[in-house]
């Protein structure tokens, strides 16, 4: 752990081990923090606020400058730590790295960006500003699937801002926050301004963060379902509170669009991180008159993807994260089976050539998917693709937005006016068209409905980490 500038074991001497999820191996163990050395940190944090707050924001900048060349100097460092440690392929950790350091260059622009207002006033005496400050402390949450960019996504906002922080990283991923941390203290890290506490039970360290009164924000990413409880204890204590949770996008592709192109990005999206991202598409829609062609052309190219371990050239399918994760999507694909959905590729656990070390499932296609199966409802996480024909526009939107999450969403057409009209009609944070990737450092992402409040990323970034302050003054 790393609290207040030195790297230290937990209070109660407790350590938990780190295993590599595709073949079992033990990769380290880390301390095991609990509730005293959340406090310890969140104090840290607290004591030297004052101090950073006031730094310039151009000193800010320059930590975040160097932060994000020192980023860049140990990228495939950090890349392979992430393969090891989460199993996503090489390529695809070094592209993570990279969406990473983006943040810290990004918010090292934005910290100079944290422009206040004056406003007219109706008396001849008066003045009014507008100041935005830095909000406190910050508690963040992070989960295992993007270990390095979801750290940097709310603590360079955070400390451009003139927030310190305390991070509590995943279970199955600390070793990644601890590369970072070491990138943060090899870039001039004040102490205390950033800490670091691993843990192997979360609750402890989330329920200090929620009770100390000095922790004034909570950024969570993760499961909606863990999001919700936190929202809820937040409210309890009206703590500001950033959430970004689960997704179950849709995917439309319009029998005006070319069904291999689209069949293309919808395997590239779907298959991403084994599918283990909140913004891969959960129903892929297909208009009727080119279901066949892309059923084909998608089911093609889903074969054809290679599972094992990320460190093996042409391997574009990793492990899940654990057993539960391959229980869920076993229980999702005998579920749609079992109500008439038909099987065209995987549906089964990978075993062969030593897979069965690690968590591995076949890349799946589902064909006929309807609404009465779980996988229409719930979200996957993993390398599943239900496949659904369409009629209508109209029909597709209805169906596109019937779901309780609303975080990301992709059209393939190539009618101007079509993508207009779903543009604006999909409840979503995020839309795609034509896109697959419609994520940036520089631009917002974010859910809509369940899937969470508040943007990370862009302009908005820094915002969640700001409070408004109105100064009235007569004259
Ligand atoms: P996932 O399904 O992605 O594992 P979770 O919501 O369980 O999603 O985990 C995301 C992050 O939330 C992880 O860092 C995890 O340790 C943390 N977490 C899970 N449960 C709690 C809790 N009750 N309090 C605080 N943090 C939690």
């Amino acid at each position: 752990m790393y609290i207040d500038g030195q790297w230290t074991d937990a209070e109660s001497g407790a350590t938990f081990e780190v295993f590599n999820p595709a073949n079992g191996a033990l990769i380290d163990t880390v301390p095991d923090g609990d509730a005293r050395d959340a406090r310890r940190a969140i104090e840290a944090a607290a004591r030297v606020f004052p101090e950073w707050s006031t730094r310039t924001a151009h000193q800010r900048s320059g930590f975040l400058y160097r932060a994000y060349e020192c980023m860049m100097a140990r990228k495939s460092d950090l890349a392979s730590r992430m393969t090891e440690e989460q199993g996503k392929p090489l390529r695809a950790a070094l592209a993570e790295v990279q969406y990473g350091a983006d943040f810290l260059l990004w918010f090292a622009e934005e910290a100079k960006r944290v422009y206040g207002e004056t406003i007219p006033a109706s008396r001849p005496d008066q003045r009014f500003l507008v100041l935005h400050q830095p909000i406190g402390v910050v508690g963040a949450i992070t989960p295992w699937n993007y270990p390095v960019s979801m750290v940097t996504r709310k603590v360079a906002p955070a400390l451009a801002a003139g927030c310190t922080i305390v991070l509590k990283p995943a279970e199955a991923t600390p070793l990644c926050a601890i590369d970072v941390f070491r990138v943060l203290e090899e870039a001039g890290l004040p102490p205390g301004v950033a800490n670091l506490v691993t843990a192997r039970n979360p609750e402890p360290v989330g329920r200090e963060m929620l009770d100390h009164p000095d922790l004034h924000k909570l950024t969570f990413t993760g499961s909606t379902e863990v999001g919700k409880l936190l929202a809820r204890d937040c409210a309890d204590r009206l703590k500001r509170v950033s959430l970004e949770l689960g997704g179950h996008a849709p995917f439309v592709v319009f029998d005006d669009a070319d069904p291999l192109h689209a069949a293309k990005g919808a395997v590239l999206v779907k298959f991403l991180n084994t599918g283990q991202a909140c913004i891969c598409p959960n129903r892929i829609f297909v208009q009727r008159s080119i279901y066949r062609a892309f059923v084909e052309a998608f089911t093609d190219r889903a074969n054809k993807l290679v599972a094992g371990s990320g460190f093996d050239e042409g391997v574009r399918i990793g492990p899940l994260v654990d057993r539960s994760a391959l229980a869920k999507v076993e229980r999702q694909v005998a579920d749609a089976l079992e109500k008439g959905a038909s099987l065209l590729c995987g549906g089964r656990r990978l075993t062969e050539n030593e897979l069965d070390q690690g968590w591995f499932y076949a890349p799946t296609v589902l064909a006929d998917v309807t609404p009465d199966m779980l996988i229409y409802r719930e979200e996957t996480f993993g390398p599943v693709a239900p496949l659904i024909p369409f009629e209508t526009e109209s029909e597709v939107l209805k169906m596109a937005n019937d779901t309780r999450y609303g975080l990301a969403s992709y059209v393939y057409t190539r009618d101007l006016a079509r993508a207009m009209r779903m543009m604006e009609g999909l409840r979503f944070g995020i839309v795609g068209i034509n896109d697959i990737n419609p994520t940036a450092a520089s631009a917002p992402f974010g859910g809509m409905k369940e899937s969470g409040l508040g943007r990370e990323g862009g302009r908005e970034g820094i915002r969640e980490y700001l409070e408004t302050k109105l100064v009235g003054m007569s004259i």
